[in-house]
């Protein structure tokens, strides 16, 4: 049955409604910790729920849709095309952001005193991250490679962080399949052919929940950002406003500027249309903060709405939502560069050049989770020699802009699979135009 209310609306009347009921909280203790005890726990299942089907859905997904690309020639030429847009598109994400961060300079404008302040008060919890990059951090130079590969595929699919591993399986099974006779393949395709199938059903169903989730994610993030003191709060993100200003600007010109150019250059969907179609998929991957959460509704979007081919969509979506994070990137190079700032480093062009290199490597292995990008970007800093304890100065508002950078993720991945698609005529521009409002 057709729903009346369209889904991004219901999702944003959630959104605003659990807005509304978390300032209200606010007022009363006992309305807070009954919502944290009896309302959060709706959106903890819904992005449980979501994320319970990732694994399967990568595995799946990229099985079958390299299986179906046909010739390794074809993957071959379809991989590379892909893999040279995510480079461009994060390169030039972070090169945006320095171009940003360096022009309106929001490092200098934090006084010494609440540089002090915020390290006072984030210092432990920034220790904790940056001891768990160090457990992360590449020892030797090929380590990101070496750590690819998975030791044992089980293992693998027993984390949604070792998502990469899991591609590079599917990959490889997908690669298999190509190249084994029919016959012998033909169980297996069907199989995960089968099991696609059945993602897509149980995402509808868990979809059902999405309105009651993000008001329950979003009510339940109010009253835990506040704490217990939410005039704190607000001195905290009013002391980085020029951090978040320089940021928020860097994202406007990746979702108003770059997209669109993209997207008009190399396909004929219009842009307008590719915002609407995508919508539902940005508002849950801002209440979720998480790429791989939101990519059932990432490719369902981009298949049902916009007219992407599912070939491409499940060989590319997959590989973005672990791979291509243009928001993340932007976001390590803006505060690698206002971290330095504050700490009155000076930072040479062949600093910058550095940020640039290991803020697209870190962006590549940033788990598609809520506060990854946060954790890789101790590894930018440290390739830099910025100071890791620098990360307690952007503590404050880590939550507000990862579910801002994870919408930027998700709207880059989306536009990659147009361009593909578009580029490998696998893109029915005039279902777009018809369904993108659907
Ligand atoms: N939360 C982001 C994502 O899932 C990753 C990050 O922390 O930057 O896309």
């Amino acid at each position: 049955m057709k729903q009346k209310i369209p889904l991004h609306t219901r999702i944003l009347i959630g959104m605003a409604l659990g807005l509304i009921f978390g300032i209200v909280c606010l007022q009363s203790p006992a309305l807070s910790s009954f919502t944290l005890d009896f309302i959060k726990p709706i959106g903890t299942i819904f992005i449980r729920g979501l994320k319970m089907i990732a694994v399967p859905l990568v595995l799946a997904s990229l099985i079958v849709g390299v299986a179906n690309i046909g010739d390794i020639s074809k993957l071959s030429r379809m991989g590379g095309k892909t893999l040279g847009i995510f480079l461009v598109t994060t390169a030039l994400s972070i090169t945006i952001g320095l171009a940003i961060v360096s022009a309106l300079k929001p490092g200098h404008k934090l006084s010494e005193d609440t540089r002090s302040d915020l390290i006072a008060e984030f210092d432990a919890n920034a220790e904790g991250k940056i001891s768990f990059a160090e457990k992360i951090q590449s020892r030797g130079p090929l380590d990101p490679l070496v750590n690819m590969v998975p030791d044992n595929i089980f293992q693998a699919t027993t984390s949604n962080s070792s998502m990469l591993q899991v591609v590079f399986f599917a990959i490889l099974i997908g690669v298999a399949l190509l190249k084994v006779p029919k016959e012998s393949g033909a169980t297996v395709l069907h199989f995960f052919n089968g099991i696609n199938d059945l993602i897509v059903k149980i995402v509808q169903f868990i979809m059902v929940l999405a309105p009651y989730g993000v008001f329950a994610l979003i009510a339940s993030l109010i009253i835990e950002i506040a704490g217990n003191d939410p005039s704190k709060v607000w001195e905290l993100l009013n002391a980085l406003l020029w951090y978040i200003i320089t940021v928020v600007i860097g994202f406007a010109i990746m979702m108003v500027l770059v997209y669109p150019l993209l997207i008009q250059f190399f396909s004929k969907i219009k842009y307008l249309d590719f915002f609407k179609g995508m919508r539902p998929a940005m508002l849950l991957g801002f209440s979720t903060s998480s790429s791989t959460a939101t990519l059932p509704v990432t490719m369902e979007r981009v298949e049902k709405h916009l007219g992407v081919s599912p070939e491409v969509s499940s060989f590319v979506l997959p590989l973005a939502a672990t791979i291509n994070m243009n928001g993340t990137s932007l976001y390590q190079g803006v505060s690698a560069v206002f971290i330095a700032q504050a700490m009155g480093l000076d930072l040479p062009l062949s600093a910058q050049i550095m940020i640039v290199l290991t803020a697209t490597l870190a962006a590549v292995g940033t788990a598609g989770v809520p506060g990854a990008g946060l954790v890789m970007l101790v590894v930018v800093l440290e390739a830099v020699g910025i100071p890791a304890a620098g990360i307690a100065l952007i503590m404050a508002p880590e939550r507000i802009l990862d579910m801002l950078r994870t919408m930027v993720n998700i709207t880059g991945d989306a536009s990659v699979s147009v361009v593909v698609a578009s580029t490998e005529g696998e893109l029915d521009e005039e279902f777009a135009r018809k369904h993108a409002d659907d």
